[in-house]
């Protein structure tokens, strides 16, 4: 390359950094920021004088941020704390402390009015489309309750129109609007609760395990119409899942949750290519590889035993009790939550 060319490029790299620059200041690119997240629920004893005998740390001290546009998965097993990650980013639960910051603002602090004006643009899509939606209701009603709670319909006719299309937007036909959800199969229900999270056009969606009451066969219909949504919408997500093959397609970055921690954090080639973490690593051991050769050779070592109490957790690093490469530093010191390469986090003594 000659040396002008060698300038040129480096001019049109400073005019495309600017640009960068200029769009990220008129619309930051972080929408979703968390800080040091903790709910903790505390445990009372006697039936009188309730004696606090502990706290049960759900979520405890986690820090991530998500970017406008992508997916972050959330993955770890059932009491990891996922779950009430993502509730206490949409204020469903109340954090103990830490902040939840939605375009550089703080809404854990917000109450009333503009804690349901919040409620807008952050959403979420429930686990379970059998019981999240009211048997008595019929779908039409389920789906357009938002649009009259927040009064962004003026008329029956408008209500309407909003309601069919925002049922065809997720492939179900307005003529099932009459209907009551019972009569759905689980797919079909959790459109329509899709339908319901997309009525007031949020622009970030908690997805708390959205396919996983589903039969496998469903779970890549439903996961696609969510990305579709996603690119017509431009939607953010925090995906949560209890497995790692759900979330591969689907996300961009990927943070895995052990007792109430992030343990590692990182873009979603990094996470299935070069896992870091001996938790992660277990955990990818579980997800099934198409090729049947490549799924007989590789190493099984699925995690064993139970994920302890959180109200009890283990000393020093919580996963150790589990953990084929332990140290003894490991039962006496937390590991620190610190990037090992550039955007891959990870908290472990291997990496000190
Ligand atoms: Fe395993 Fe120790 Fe790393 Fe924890 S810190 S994951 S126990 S090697």
């Amino acid at each position: 390359m000659s040396g002008i060319e060698a300038a040129d490029k480096d001019m049109t790299m400073d005019a495309d950094q600017a640009e960068v620059a200029r769009v990220e200041q008129r619309e930051p690119r972080v929408l979703v920021e968390v800080q040091d997240l903790k709910v903790h629920f505390p445990v009372t004893r006697g039936v009188v004088f309730k004696r606090h005998v502990g706290d049960i740390k759900a979520v405890d001290g986690v820090s991530f941020t998500i970017n406008r546009g992508e997916t972050l998965g959330l993955v770890g097993e059932s009491g990891s704390g996922k779950t009430t990650t993502g509730q206490a980013i949409l204020q469903i639960v109340p954090p103990t402390s830490g902040r939840v910051l939605f375009e550089g603002n703080d809404i854990t602090s917000l109450k009333g009015r503009a804690q349901r004006d919040m409620r807008r643009d952050m959403q979420m899509i429930f686990q379970d489309p059998f019981s999240s939606l009211n048997p008595r209701m019929k779908i039409g009603n389920i789906v357009g309750e938002p649009l009259v709670v927040h009064g962004l319909v003026k008329n029956r006719a408008e209500y309407d129109d909003k309601v069919d299309e925002l049922l065809t937007m997720v492939g179900l036909a307005p003529a099932m609007a009459d209907r009551y959800a019972h009569e759905f199969s689980g797919g079909q229900r959790q459109r329509i609760g899709i339908a319901r999270a997309l009525a007031l056009k949020p622009r970030f969606i908690v997805c708390d395990e959205p396919v996983s009451a589903l039969d496998v066969s469903i779970q890549a219909q439903i996961i696609n119409l969510i990305e579709d949504l996603q690119d017509e919408f431009g939607l953010t997500y925090l995906f949560i899942a209890h497995d790692l093959s759900v979330v591969r397609h689907i996300s961009t970055r990927i943070a895995v949750m052990y007792l109430g921690k992030i343990v590692e954090l990182a873009d979603r080639v990094s996470i299935y290519r070069t896992p870091r973490h001996p938790y992660t690593r277990a955990l990818l051991s579980a997800v099934p590889i198409p090729n049947p050769r490549a799924e007989r050779q590789r190493d099984h070592s699925n995690v064993k035993g139970e994920i302890p109490s959180p109200l009890n957790p283990p000393t020093g690093c919580h996963f150790h009790p589990r953990c084929p490469d332990a140290m003894p530093i490991c039962r006496e010191q937390a590991p620190e939550f610190r990037a090992i390469e550039v955007g891959h986090y990870t908290s472990c003594h291997l990496y000190d």
